[in-house]
């Protein structure tokens, strides 16, 4: 998958995660401090918002791809309370300490 920096040209898809996808790959989430399960507040992952986010912003590129088409529409069902909480937490996450 690489890293889609040639925007799909040899790769099928972007190779981005949430965090959902690194507990299925892996064993790290179940000592972590953060919960898998949540996309915004203190406990939650910051994969996920990080995850989110990214679909979020790159939903127009993202809505008519074979293999991301679908996580748009998710993203779309989630309240719009919950997008803006996603949208401040990447922004959080993404600013630093
Ligand atoms: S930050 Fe923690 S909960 Fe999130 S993917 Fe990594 S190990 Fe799992």
């Amino acid at each position: 998958m690489s890293q889609f920096a040639d925007g799909g040209l040899l790769a099928s898809k972007p190779y981005a995660a949430s965090g959902a996808y690194i507990n299925r790959m892996s064993n790290y989430c179940s000592s972590c401090r953060f919960d898998v399960k949540q996309r915004t507040g203190p406990r939650a992952c910051p994969f996920n918002a990080l995850y989110w986010d990214f679909i979020a912003r790159h939903r127009d590129a993202f809505r008519g791809h074979a293999r991301m088409a679908q996580m748009v529409r998710t993203y779309d069902k989630f309240a719009p309370d919950e997008q803006r909480r996603i949208g401040e937490s990447a922004a959080r996450l993404l600013a630093g300490p």
